[in-house]
């Protein structure tokens, strides 16, 4: 019956419009030792009760964020406190958070820039304006800028690269992506804010116009472009992809579990239902072919940097195993740096280390398989912040997170510029 009314619900919504999560809360559990951590586990693993694990189960000690909706509130309070698991509230009205987002959103909206200056950066966008901007950027760089179609999502829409050259054919190049998965909103507002700065920095600022002398950059910012449409017009929490699951009610695979390197092990899901679900095979989604088939036949990346939120955190590989890589001493000491650099600005604390050892097991991620494809300078952030407004971060503190990570961004392509293999 729960199950029936679930999918009606849900039916509902497609229908008629957007998710609410009216009562939804979002709480920090601490796991004080290795009984709770299995505790924490099993709760994960009720799917009756919806949860959603906003920030996953590490180890202990290590805070677990969990969105919990209305109805099962007080059955997992007391599973908690049955069992005498610390835990606290982060977000204790989460439709207050997004409909003031909303508020922000509509009034700050400029209607069509014609131009890039007139962009507001300080600003989350639809998926329409991040391509229009993407346009608009080009038409105004044609020499320096061109935008490549890797290939289509599963609902249709174009998965678009922008492509920085100064000239050369085929250079060795850096490749960074934002937004693959969806509801991390800061990462494509960063992504926007990155492509300006480019442009604005080429010619300008040394560093990187010595790195754009010799190197290519490939930008692509809406990653998952149907979750991030979706994140606007259907369901702001939305992480996956948008392809159903025959068999299942549940939509979406998670494009981060889904490329060949550790597919299928410890450190993702075999359930359609889940947040982490693997997909039924590696590269099933069109999102992560695209750029595996890209990087193939390009077959000269140097460095590829893929960007998430939240929890402040920069890493390498591995993510699916504990042995560590080959060149794990040389790409911590980069990250080292690289962190170094970002909290120089305005103080922003980040961890850094292999996935694996940093935040979690997570198999079937990119850049375990780049990797794997010899590009060395492979790494991943979580961008902020630590757990305050996680995915809601305010757009207040878009730009200043643009700007941190863009002095650790510039660490790694200075080094791989000054690196070459
Ligand atoms: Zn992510």
């Amino acid at each position: 019956m729960m199950r029936g009314l679930l999918v009606f619900a849900a039916l509902l919504v497609a229908v008629f419009g957007k998710v609410t999560f009216e009562g939804h809360k979002v709480l920090r559990i601490v796991p004080k030792d290795e009984v709770q951590l299995s505790l924490i586990k099993d709760l994960e693993e009720m799917m009756e009760f919806e949860l959603d694990f906003w920030k996953g189960l590490t180890t202990v000690s290590n805070p677990v964020d969990v969105r919990v909706p209305s109805h099962v509130l007080n059955s997992v309070k007391d599973y908690l406190e049955t069992q005498n698991i610390e835990y606290s509230t982060m977000i204790e009205d989460l439709q207050m958070l997004l409909d003031m987002e909303q508020k922000v959103m509509a009034g700050a909206r400029v209607p069509q820039p014609q131009n890039t200056d007139s962009f507001d950066f300080a600003n989350y966008h639809t998926l329409e304006e991040i391509y229009s901007f993407q346009d608009l950027l080009v038409a105004e760089n044609p020499n320096f800028v061109s935008k490549i179609v890797i290939g289509q999502s599963y609902e249709g829409r174009p998965l678009n690269v922008l492509k920085f050259s100064t000239g050369g054919t085929n250079r060795p190049a850096v490749w960074i992506d934002t937004g693959i998965h969806s509801r991390e909103w800061v990462t494509q507002a960063s992504g926007l804010w990155f492509a300006k700065k480019i442009v604005t920095d080429y010619g300008t600022d040394p560093t990187l116009t010595a790195i754009l002398s010799q190197l290519d950059i490939f930008l692509e910012i809406a990653t998952n472009p149907d979750g991030y449409a979706f994140t606007h017009s259907g369901n702001r929490m939305w992480r996956k992809t948008r392809k159903p699951n025959p068999g299942s009610s549940c939509v979406g695979v998670d494009p981060n579990r889904n490329w060949d390197a550790g597919f299928g092990e410890p450190g993702a899901s075999s359930s359609p239902c889940s947040e982490t679900y693997r997909g039924p095979s590696a590269n099933s989604e069109s999102e992560v072919k695209s750029i595996v088939d890209f990087v193939k036949s390009h077959a000269n990346i140097k460095a590829f940097i893929s960007i998430h939120s939240y929890s402040q955190m920069l890493m390498y590989p591995y993510g699916y195993k504990t042995t560590p890589a080959n060149d794990a001493a040389e790409l911590h000491k980069v990250a080292q740096k690289a962190v170094s650099d970002l909290t120089s600005l305005y103080g922003t604390k980040y961890a850094y280390g292999s996935i694996i050892d940093t935040i979690y097991q997570a198999s079937g991620g990119s850049i375990d398989w780049t990797y794997s494809q010899g590009i060395k300078y492979s790494y991943t952030f979580e961008l902020r912040d630590t757990g305050h407004y996680g995915f809601l971060l305010p757009a207040t503190q878009i730009i200043p997170t643009a700007q941190e990570t863009w002095l650790a961004l510039m660490t790694i392509m200075d080094h791989t510029l000054k690196n070459p293999y």
